[in-house]
């Protein structure tokens, strides 16, 4: 996709507006406008990229502060005990915006959101899939 005809690259220029939370000269944060909680925040690198599998390396440690900025921050205007970072890659995950970002989303105690279904292995599957893993690094 044509980086002008991209959603947040748009927002990044300043194009189409946004509820800006935070910026620095590596990314640009602002409110998700669908959220799965009051203060659900996208956090997204200025630079377009698709997928984490794109984003350089290097630039990882700036996107870790602000991270951690935005997530303290969006925790404390909402009054919530915890936060999820979450970040999905390609539709099979549900991306949908193809401009890597990392969702901040805030949990309250209580408050019901259920994210995290855990199935299980048959046995000798996890050494088998491990393996199989670490032979495609
Ligand atoms: P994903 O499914 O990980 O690609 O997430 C894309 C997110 O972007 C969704 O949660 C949308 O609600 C959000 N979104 C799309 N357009 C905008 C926009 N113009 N401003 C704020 N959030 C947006
Ligand atoms: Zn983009």
């Amino acid at each position: 996709m044509a980086e002008s005809e991209c959603i947040f690259c748009r927002i990044v220029n300043g194009d189409i507006p946004c509820a800006r939370v935070y910026e620095d000269d590596a990314v640009l944060a602002f409110l998700d406008l669908g959220p799965m909680a009051r203060g659900h925040t996208l956090v997204v690198p200025r630079k377009h990229c698709e997928s984490l599998l794109d984003f350089p390396a290097e630039e990882a440690p700036a996107l870790i502060s602000a991270l951690q900025k935005v997530g303290s921050a969006v925790m404390r205007a909402v009054g919530a005990q915890g936060f999820h970072v979450l970040q999905n890659n390609f539709p099979a995950a549900g991306q949908t915006v193809f401009h890597l970002h990392w969702h901040v989303i805030p949990r309250t105690e209580g408050d019901g959101m259920a994210l995290w279904p855990q199935g299980s292995y048959r046995e000798g599957e996890m050494a088998e899939l491990a393996a199989a893993v670490a032979a495609r690094m």
